[in-house]
C-alpha cells in the first residue's frame, strides 16, 4: 500500500515520535502551523473517515490521559 501515514506508523519513514500506543502514534508535524503541531495517526489504515467508523472511534479514544 502506498500510504505515507501507514509508512510513518510502521516506521518505514523516519519521523519525530512524541508518543505511541498500541493503536496510535503521535509525531511532530514536519511543517508546523503553530508552535506545537502534533499529528496523531491510527496505526490501522482507513481509506476514509467513515470507513470502520466504530473502530476509529475506539482508536481515537484510546489515547491515555495526560499527567
Ligand atoms: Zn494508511
Amino acid at each position: 500500500m502506498d500510504c505515507v501515514f501507514c509508512k510513518i506508523a510502521s516506521k518505514h519513514i523516519k519521523s519525530a515520535i512524541v508518543g505511541e500506543t498500541e493503536r496510535l502514534i503521535a509525531i511532530s508535524d514536519i511543517n508546523p502551523q503553530a508552535p506545537t503541531h502534533i499529528l496523531i495517526i491510527p496505526k490501522k489504515h482507513y481509506s476514509t473517515l467513515t470507513a470502520g467508523r466504530r473502530s476509529s472511534t475506539s482508536t481515537c479514544t484510546s489515547w491515555p490521559a495526560g499527567p
